[in-house]
């Protein structure tokens, strides 16, 4: 198959790429290195099969030959940066998603949208199931995604139903993995480059909030089953392993036989409060679940970044 990959060059869509030529499939990636990194995809170069554009998707996308997929992958996904990135936030979500329909639908692809467990907003139902239709802040802090995430899947929805679109569409809960940007913000990131630099490891709020955290390759590997499932509503891919943030920086703190202390920080606006995805839509579906605990996947993220500068 020939791949459209939006994000190309960020933490998600290029372990995406890996995986798509992998399997002997070419890539189109495209991306505008807004949070991104071209040396996500450095070992790529020179590779038949890959090409990466410098484009930004709010804009309309042209690409000459065949496209079997467009998989829209491109959005700024870390509160800080998206925060930063308010306006280019939600138009990567809305425009984008909107421009890659449009092309999936010249092209007669078939179109995948990454969309994200911020669709529930802060949860009043525990864990959360695809048809739990969320509590979210329409004007908060954080409405610049999830807003937008949720316009996009009523978009992707609206073609499929309208239009014939071959939709799919995912809701990610915390991913973690290689490649994260150490500073783009989150908690992962956060606590392990804290601790790499004997820094104290900041926890917001007392830290009884809880995440559920996915290992990177988990994640692809449910994403690649979605493509050969002809599904095209929601679909929650996540671990439910679900520890609070307390919890999290004094595992950190052991894998990596830490002593830097934990201090508290303030709790940022609308931080939710749980987070758990409920997977058996996608064990029913896709015959799939995650595989990696989290110790294991966060002792390979260590390792990672103990080796970049
Ligand atoms: P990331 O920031 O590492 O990657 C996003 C990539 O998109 C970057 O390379 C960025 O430069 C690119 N991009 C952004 N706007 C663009 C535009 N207008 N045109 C072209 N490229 C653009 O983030 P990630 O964690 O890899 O997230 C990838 C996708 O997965 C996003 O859609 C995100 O919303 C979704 N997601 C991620 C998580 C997670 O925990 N990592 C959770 C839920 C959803
Ligand atoms: N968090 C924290 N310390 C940090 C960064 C984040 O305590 O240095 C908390 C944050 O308030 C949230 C959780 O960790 O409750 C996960 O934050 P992240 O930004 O990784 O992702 P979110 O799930 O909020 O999108």
């Amino acid at each position: 198959m020939r791949v459209l990959v939006t994000g190309a060059a960020g933490f998600i869509g290029s372990h995406l790429t890996d995986r798509l030529l992998a399997e002997g499939h070419q890539v189109v990636g495209v991306d505008c290195f807004i949070t991104g990194h071209p040396q996500n995809v450095a070992h790529l170069a020179g590779s038949p099969d890959f090409v990466l554009i410098d484009h930004d998707v709010t804009c309309p996308v042209e690409v000459d030959g065949p496209l079997d997929w467009v998989m829209h992958f491109a959005s700024p996904a870390s509160p800080p940066k998206y925060m930063q990135h308010a306006i280019e936030t939600l138009r990567v979500n809305a425009e984008g998603t909107y421009h890659l329909l449009e092309l999936a639908r010249r092209k007669g692809a078939a179109f995948f949208l990454a969309s994200t467990s911020e669709v529930y907003g802060d949860p009043e139902v525990h864990p959360q199931p695809e048809d739990y239709r969320g509590n979210v802040n329409s004007i908060g802090p954080r409405s610049m995604y999830d807003e937008s995430k949720r316009y996009a899947e009523a978009l992707t929805m609206a073609y499929a139903r309208s239009r014939g679109a071959d939709a799919r569409i995912i809701r990610i809960f915390n991913t973690y993995g290689p490649r994260m940007d150490a500073d783009d913000g989150r908690v992962v990131t956060n606590f392990i480059t804290q601790a790499l630099r004997e820094q104290p490891l900041t926890v917001y709020g007392d830290g009884s909030q809880t995440r559920s955290f996915q290992y990177v390759d988990d994640l692809i590997e449910g994403t690649v089953r979605l493509v050969k499932v002809d599904y095209h509503k929601p679909v929650n891919l996540g671990n439910p392993e679900e520890y609070s943030v307390l919890e999290f920086a004094s595992l950190i703190k052991e894998l990596m036989g830490s002593a830097s202390p934990i201090v508290f920080e303030p709790l940022p606006e609308d931080d939710p409060r749980q987070r758990q995805p409920d997977i058996s839509l996608a064990q029913r579906l896709l015959g799939w679940q995650p595989h990696v605990s989290v110790r294991d996947g966060l002792m390979r993220t260590v390792e990672y970044f103990r080796l970049i500068p």
